[in-house]
């Protein structure tokens, strides 16, 4: 035992076996890891770790389907550590004692991890960094998702972007965020290893019912899954991305990465470069689908940038005015919303594919999330916590932002009196009604004339499709005008009111 400059004791190795400790969070990969390349070349061990701190996050804990891709994810980066050559450790509870602790137990005199975005991280992260730096120890966070430093970012006169465009041209314009980092070959763990939890001990996974079947079916949590869906859709769809990625019935429509990217399982940086090296082979990086994609990669930094500036915006409208809306208490509406059972089609479509998948379509999470808060009139925040809790890919910045951009009370929304009419949204984006069919199969033998709108459908139509309205598929809770009407109507005053 030493005592070291604070004149704690602690157990110190001797000369080459310096220990670090590599906190794990939302960054789970070996390769373009600068938290883990830092540590490495900091110290002769590395010890990653991984604290499930449920308290800590409230209400932006994890939800029960990201809880499911943790599992997954926890259980294969665990085996690619322990190939290199050290081991994952997992402790659940207060993460800033358990780190602190662990610090102490190991000797390590400094502590890596990725800069956070979420509020609730980087309030435990100013903790942490404290309790260490009273042992003596230090805290170094390292940009480990997103492509470019975002407090750096400015506009000519000095303030902070609100809107979109002018953001993504800035970034367009900065020079390349920097090369993605190899992953390593070997990394030395320590010569004693501290107590473990057994990842089957945190029950994750859902049982009783087991909810996740289309989930193990559609995805492979993971670095290594992460790297296939990323060549498999560079490979082959990124030249169509620009047409088909507004489609929500093309299977090749979208890359589907956004949960591997929420868990880092795939940098922004890997990503970006990969996309451009794609686009090259195929005929220049300003052709196909390459620059739209891009710009999906854009609103991604977009929206980690404006809640690193307002870390209210999960909870509070970023226009202050609109906190006065007069939402509806409509528990019996919002339960049909969250089953699929609106009477609305393309609404009930994504909302079935968000809870068989723990995922939607980009135009469809638009479409579902315009009719409650518009048509239905119930709040953003309550269909923003039915999304934390469902989707895979729940990202408290990506989420918040664009519930309050279809609200249109974020800074850079639709103007409010933009109301997206379900019906023309299903016959322009699912024209051939493959989507709907897949997840409304009850209606699959509509004819594409009324598949979007049965409850227009004349008798005979019904009958021969085999439907009766309110017995096999319910009639719209709330009627497209009226749910309209009422919306504008709330809106304006409300604005006007100001
Ligand atoms: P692709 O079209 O292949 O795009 C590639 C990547 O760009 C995505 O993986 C994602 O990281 C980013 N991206 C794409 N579209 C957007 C967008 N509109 N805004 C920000 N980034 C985007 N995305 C999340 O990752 N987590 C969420 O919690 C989330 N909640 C949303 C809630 C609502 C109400 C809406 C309208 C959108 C939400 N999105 C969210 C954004 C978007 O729907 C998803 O990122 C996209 O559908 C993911 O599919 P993909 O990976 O196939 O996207």
């Amino acid at each position: 035992m030493v005592a070291d400059k604070a004149g704690v004791k602690t157990k110190r190795h001797g000369t080459g076996d310096r220990l670090a400790l590599l906190w794990l969070r939302q960054d789970l990969r070996l390769a373009d890891n600068q938290a883990l390349h830092a540590a490495m070349a900091d110290a002769d061990r590395v010890l990653p770790v991984f604290v499930l701190d449920q308290e800590a996050g409230g209400p932006w804990a994890p939800g029960g389907a990201s809880l499911w891709w943790l599992h997954h994810s926890l259980a294969a980066l665990g085996e690619a550590y322990g190939k290199l050559g050290t081991r994952l450790i997992l402790r659940r509870g207060d993460a800033s004692t358990i780190i602190t602790e662990l610090a102490r137990e190991t000797g390590a005199d400094i502590v890596h991890c990725g800069m956070a975005h979420e509020p609730w991280l980087r309030r435990l992260d100013a903790g942490v960094a404290a309790s260490l730096q009273a042992d003596g120890r230090k805290l170094a966070t390292h940009r480990v998702a997103t492509l470019f430093d975002l407090d750096g970012i400015r506009s000519k006169t000095g303030t902070r972007y609100g809107v979109y465009t002018p953001f993504a041209n800035t970034c367009r314009a900065l020079p390349d965020p920097e090369q993605p980092l190899p992953a390593p070959k070997k990394i030395a763990g320590p010569v004693r290893l501290p107590n473990s939890d057994r990842l089957e001990d945190w029950c994750l996974l859902p049982t009783a019912p087991d909810w996740a079947g289309s989930m193990r079916d559609t995805w492979t949590p993971g670095e290594v899954g992460a790297s296939r869906r990323l060549h498999d859709f560079l490979d082959s769809r990124l030249d169509g991305y620009g047409a088909s990625r507004d489609i929500p019935g093309d299977p090749k429509g979208t890359s589907m990465l956004s949960p591997h990217l929420h868990w880092g399982e795939l940098s922004a940086t890997q990503v970006w470069y990969a996309a451009r090296e794609a686009a090259a082979k195929l005929n220049g990086v300003r052709a196909g689908g390459f620059e739209r994609f891009q710009g999906e990669l854009l609103w991604h930094e977009f929206a980690a940038y404006l809640l690193r500036h307002n870390p209210a915006m999960p909870e509070d409208p970023l226009r202050p005015a609109f906190a006065r809306l007069p939402w509806r208490d409509d528990a019996k509406g919002l339960q049909a919303w969250q089953r699929g059972r609106t009477g609305i089609p393309i609404v009930d479509a994504g909302m079935r594919q968000l809870w068989q998948l723990g995922w939607m379509h980009n135009r469809v999470r638009m479409i579902t999330a315009s009719y409650l808060v518009k048509h239905m009139l119930v709040s953003w925040q309550q269909g923003e916590a039915w999304f934390w809790d469902a989707l895979v890919d729940a990202d408290l910045a990506t989420n918040s932002a664009s519930w309050q951009w279809v609200a249109g009370t974020g800074t850079d929304s639709q103007p409010f009196f933009r109301v997206f009419n379900p019906v023309t949204q299903g016959r322009k984006f699912d024209a051939d009604g493959l989507y709907v069919r897949q997840y409304v199969p009850e209606l699959k033998s509509l004819p594409d004339r009324w598949l979007h709108e049965p409850w227009a459908a004349p008798d005979v139509v019904l009958k021969k499709a085999g439907i009766v309205l309110d017995h096999d598929y319910p009639r719209p809770i709330v009627g497209l005008d009226e749910g309209r009407d009422r919306a504008l109507k709330a809106f304006r005053e409300t604005v006007q009111h100001r």
